[in-house]
């Protein structure tokens, strides 16, 4: 249930609202706009008689939200949410470019990258130490090493840092080194890792797991927001279906049709979501043009020789052409990419 109030209800009022709510079983989470006090009331009481809120003084608007999914929603919070990473706005009218290979694989390999894709107009550097591999007897990762070499590299040239957490154990280590906690698409139904996760000072990016509907998407971010971590970052990362020509479907139309239910940004990666270099480029510029607000992709100096996923990192200059063109359709539908 949403409780809206008036235009000018007093603290006294709200808090009000706010202990009945709370004698009545219901957790309170406040969000307080510039003119409206929205509350999200969370429970599940199916006698409760919403008329009860309905008129007690101050109170404008009661909604009851059909979905399961309550602070994710956008009945919760219609505008969309903006976050702050440093100077890097995600959300809002820009799109964010996230760019770097898909591990940290060595200091020269990582500061070359980190100037290229930096040069190109990629704010936020992207980049594995801890690996989420399908073989465990392929490459798993850096580590805490990895870690070190990404922030130094980011540092250089001015970019934020994302990188993947794996397990509660990660947490505070990559705290310390990222800015955004990459959840990967294998993790999304960890549960007891998504509240640990409600409780992490950093953003985080909540990967669409690989056979997630939107609403058990939804129901990952939920976990999240519930355990009081406000800033989730929805990611399309494709998902599986019977085409095989691919590696996963990058399911574009999942973008606009997030957007409507959930105020969270909601960024693409069309690296994982078509798994060919080739045709990276072409599903970047879908991704934008659908109306993502950020694309999260793999670029390495040297593909054919990359410890993971070479195949589909794009080469420096496809980097450099894929900015061109992305940033030419962000214009044309009213957005940029500073
Ligand atoms: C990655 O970003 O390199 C990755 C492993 O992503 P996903 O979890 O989407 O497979
Ligand atoms: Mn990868």
């Amino acid at each position: 249930m949403i409780v809206v109030t008036e235009h000018g209800a007093t603290d006294k009022q709200i808090e009000e609202i706010i202990r009945v709510l709370n004698e009545h079983g219901f957790d309170v989470h406040r969000s307080t706009g510039i003119q409206q006090t929205v509350l999200g009331a969370i429970g599940v009481h199916p006698e409760f008689d919403h008329r009860q809120i309905q008129l007690l003084p101050g109170v404008a608007e009661v909604l009851r939200i059909t979905e399961q999914y309550k602070l994710a929603s956008r009945a919760f919070k219609r505008e969309g949410s903006v976050f702050d990473v440093g100077d890097v706005r995600i959300g809002g009218s820009q799109v964010v470019v996230m760019a770097g290979p898909c591990s940290v694989e060595s200091e020269a390999q990582i500061f070359t990258i980190a100037k290229l894709v930096a040069a190109s107009g990629a704010r936020i550097l992207r980049g594995g130490a801890f690996k989420p591999r399908t073989s465990p007897y392929t490459f798993q990762g850096m580590g805490e090493e990895g870690l070190k070499l990404m922030r130094s590299a980011a540092d250089e040239y001015k970019l934020k840092v994302v990188t993947e957490v794996m397990d509660r154990s990660q947490i505070d280590l990559v705290e310390k080194y990222a800015d955004i906690l990459q959840i990967g698409a294998r993790n999304m139904q960890n549960y007891t890792f998504l509240k640990d996760l409600g409780h992490a000072s950093k953003p985080v990016l909540l990967k669409r797991g690989l056979s997630a509907t939107i609403e058990e998407w939804l129901m990952s971010a939920e976990y999240i927001l519930a355990g009081g971590n406000h800033q989730v970052i929805l990611c399309e990362r494709g998902i599986r279906t019977f085409e095989t020509a691919t590696r996963n479907t990058l399911d574009i139309g999942a973008i606009p049709v997030v957007q409507k239910k959930s105020h969270l940004p909601v960024i693409a990666d069309p690296s994982h979501g078509i798994g060919i270099r080739d045709k990276v480029i072409p599903m970047a510029r879908a991704c934008v043009a659908a109306g993502a607000d950020g694309i999260i992709v793999e670029v390495h100096n040297d593909p054919d020789h990359a410890l993971s996923d070479g195949a589909q990192s794009l080469f420096p200059e496809q980097f450099t052409q894929m900015m061109k063109e992305v940033r030419m359709i962000a214009e044309a539908i009213g957005r940029s990419i500073l």
